[in-house]
C-alpha cells in the first residue's frame, strides 16, 4: 500500500479555503482525517486529486463547485408553514441547522428565515456553489479492513467509535 488507490484508507491533514482565502475547515497532522478512498467519502474533485499520492506528498488543489458540493439549487429553498413542524422545532432562528424528513429521507437544512407563521429552509449544502481550495498532506495509508469495505467508510483506531 504505497499509493492511494481504491479501497485504501488514507489519513490526510488539510486546510480548506474559499475563494476569498478564508479558512472554512482544517485538520492538522495530530487530528488528521482518515477516509476510505474510492467510496465517495470526500468530494469528487478532491478524491480525484488524491488518487495515486504517497505518504508525505503535499498538494494544492482547486475543486470547482460542480466537483465539490454541487451548484447552488434554488429549488431546494422552501417555505414551510410552522404548523407542519413539531412544536419544539417552531422556535428555530435563521442560521440554525435542522434535520428534516424531506419525504426522500432525512436531510440537514439551514434555516434562512423564520417568521411568526413560516420557516424558510435551504437544503443546499452550506458550501454549494463554492469553489474549494484545498491544501492537503498525506499522513498515512493502509489497506481497508473487510468491515470497512462493507460499510463503505473508514473506522477510527478504536474500531466502531463513529457508530
Ligand atoms: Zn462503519
Amino acid at each position: 500500500m504505497s499509493k492511494i488507490q481504491k479501497n485504501t484508507v488514507a489519513t490526510i491533514a488539510y486546510v480548506l479555503k474559499n475563494r476569498k482565502g478564508e479558512i472554512l475547515d482544517q485538520a492538522g497532522a495530530e487530528e488528521a482525517f482518515a477516509y476510505l478512498h474510492g467510496h465517495d467519502n470526500v468530494v469528487p474533485g478532491l478524491e480525484k486529486a488524491l488518487d495515486g499520492l504517497a505518504v508525505g506528498d503535499k498538494l494544492s488543489v482547486t475543486v470547482s463547485a460542480d466537483e465539490g458540493y454541487g451548484d447552488y439549487d434554488p429549488d431546494l429553498v422552501q417555505t414551510v408553514e410552522k404548523s407542519k413542524f413539531p412544536p419544539k422545532m417552531r422556535s428555530v432562528k435563521a442560521g440554525e441547522m435542522l434535520q428534516v424528513d424531506t419525504g426522500a429521507g432525512w436531510s440537514v437544512v439551514t434555516v434562512k428565515e423564520a417568521t411568526a407563521t413560516h420557516i424558510v429552509i435551504d437544503g443546499n449544502h452550506e458550501l454549494a456553489g463554492e469553489d474549494l481550495f484545498f491544501e492537503v498532506e498525506v499522513i498515512a495509508l493502509r489497506e481497508a479492513s473487510p468491515e470497512e469495505l462493507e460499510h463503505g467508510h473508514a473506522h477510527g483506531p478504536e474500531g466502531h467509535n463513529h457508530h
